[in-house]
């Protein structure tokens, strides 16, 4: 198997002068790959699902569009694009887990996941989701009970999945923006579900 062993700085350089011909040969503009960048390091991300998770959470309305039509549901929001067109939203409820894959590569909403965590893009992973989900959800320390059905979602280059977790008990209280952030980027592809929020006044010996 071969390694490299470039450091960073000589990536970066290396990178640098690529996209300094690239640019001189007019292949690229550097105005479209700062945008580009720009959106990878702050547009784009799991905060994007959270945001949709906690809306679908507090309204019931948005929540029948984004399951009935979660292309249309995720553009309200102004999330389009970046791999994220679309979408599928899968609602998980008592009796039903549902779990994201892509057996064949790493077909992943970018726009609003982010960047696919290493694990997703696995052969482990990608073979094991399809084969026996309960014992991987297990090894992610999720133990669904054998009465609950488990649907697995393959994706592919034209259709990506969201899961939509179910909201913890507990959580009544809480505005959209504090329900958000205790959605995670597991949690929307169905390896973690969401937990209510720690209180000191809970914790019991
Ligand atoms: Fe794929």
């Amino acid at each position: 198997m071969p390694h490299s062993h470039h450091s960073e700085s000589d990536i970066a350089l290396r990178v640098r002068a690529i996209e300094s011909l690239l640019a001189e040969k007019g292949i690229i503009d550097p105005a479209t790959l700062d945008a580009i960048i720009d959106a990878y390091e702050h547009r784009i991300g799991p905060h994007n699902g959270a945001r949709i998770v906690a809306k679908a959470w507090v309204s019931y309305d948005y929540k029948q569009r984004l399951l009935a039509d979660g292309t249309s549901a995720i553009a309200e929001l102004g999330l389009t694009g970046f791999s994220s067109e679309h979408m599928v939203v899968v609602e998980n409820t008592p009796q039903v887990h549902n779990l994201v894959v892509c057996t064949l590569c790493s077909c992943y909403p970018w726009a609003i996941l982010g960047l696919p965590p290493t694990w997703y893009k696995s052969f482990a992973y990608r073979s094991r989701a399809v084969i026996e989900p309960r014992k991987v959800l297990q090894e992610f320390g999720l133990d669904i009970p054998d009465e609950v059905e488990i649907r697995v979602w393959d994706s592919n280059a034209d259709l990506r999945y969201l899961v939509l977790p179910e909201r913890p008990s507990g959580t009544e209280d809480m505005s959209e923006e504090a329900l958000a952030d205790l959605v995670t980027r597991n949690a929307m592809i169905g390896t973690a579900k969401v937990y209510p929020p720690r209180s000191p006044s809970t914790i019991t010996a």
